[in-house]
């Protein structure tokens, strides 16, 4: 496993690859874990060469975020993606990405401004601009990505698309705690009882889950029983909808497809899940 921190080397060295191999690409903000490994394992598995990039992307944070306190242990990282045989891990610097003078940004409009965007503006211009950058030094065929940030699929999905980019999204399965928590690096943030408390997103979607399966279909209905259950836990919401999938836009009338999606603070920790109604 080589470790590459200069974008010339990372680029060139992919462009010598691409002929003749299948790239996977896996972008992360470092701090692994169970669910991040799962997208190295599926990359292994389907490409020939396997790069992760670890990147605790400044622009994608507010100035109110946790950017100076966003947990980071590069070695444990290593040593992690060196069992699951990574073959690159591309560990650049923030000032050699956003080299000054910088003035490009990229933004998926209508599918930016709802949801998590909504509540965190400017975050998915960062996400965006930065995976392009990614996209465009690492070249590869395919990007694995979490459906923990299934707005993020979407929008980057949406802009591959539109800028005629060859790689595609392959979206993976949510990595889950034994009782339900999604895996995130933020849930170290969670002490005492707010650990339990933490719960309530994963229990609120099992719950609409349920409703939905026994006939409830009316979004208005379903919401209200999700609120409840998360209030009355002790998480304070950001934002809970039913959404279509591929628009975002709210549902009125829930079908298997819709997406219950949902952040939530639990203390000061802002947690995020989602769910479709019927897998
Ligand atoms: P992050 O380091 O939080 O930027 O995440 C990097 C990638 O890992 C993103 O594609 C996330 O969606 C994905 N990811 C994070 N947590 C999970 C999880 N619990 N299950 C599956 N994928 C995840």
């Amino acid at each position: 496993m080589k470790v590459v921190t200069s974008l010339a080397a990372m680029q060139e060295q992919a462009w010598n690859w691409s002929e003749g191999n299948v790239i996977g690409f896996v972008p992360t903000m470092g701090f692994l874990h169970e669910g991040h490994l799962s997208l190295v394992r599926q990359a292994r598995a389907n490409c020939d060469l396997v790069v992760v990039s670890i990147f605790v992307n400044p622009s994608q944070f507010g100035p109110q975020e946790d950017l100076s306190t966003y947990p980071r242990d590069i070695d444990n990282d290593l040593r992690l993606l060196k069992d699951e045989q990574a073959d690159i891990v591309f560990f650049p610097s923030a000032t050699e990405m956003y080299a000054s003078p910088y003035h490009s940004w990229v933004n998926v409009e209508g599918l930016s401004e709802v949801l998590c965007g909504k509540s965190r503006p400017g975050h998915f211009r960062g996400v965006a601009t930065v995976v392009l950058k990614l996209v465009n030094l690492v070249n590869p065929n395919y990007m694995y990505m979490g459906e923990k940030d299934f707005q993020q699929v979407v929008v980057l999905q949406a802009m591959l698309r539109d800028l005629n980019f060859r790689c595609r999204i392959v979206p993976c399965p949510i990595v889950r705690e034994q009782d339900g928590l999604a895996k995130s690096s933020r849930n170290v943030y969670l002490k005492g009882e707010n650990r339990q408390i933490a719960l309530c997103l994963s229990e609120a979607l099992a719950l609409v889950q349920r409703l939905y399966a026994s006939g409830e279909k009316e979004v208005a209905r379903l919401l209200e029983e999700a609120s409840r259950h998360v209030k009355a836990r002790g998480g304070r919401i950001d934002y809970i909808k039913l959404v279509n999938p591929h628009t975002l836009q709210d549902e009125t009338l829930a079908t298997n497809s819709t997406r219950m999606i949902m952040a939530v603070y639990v203390g000061t920790t802002r947690l995020i899940d989602n769910a479709a109604m019927k897998a």
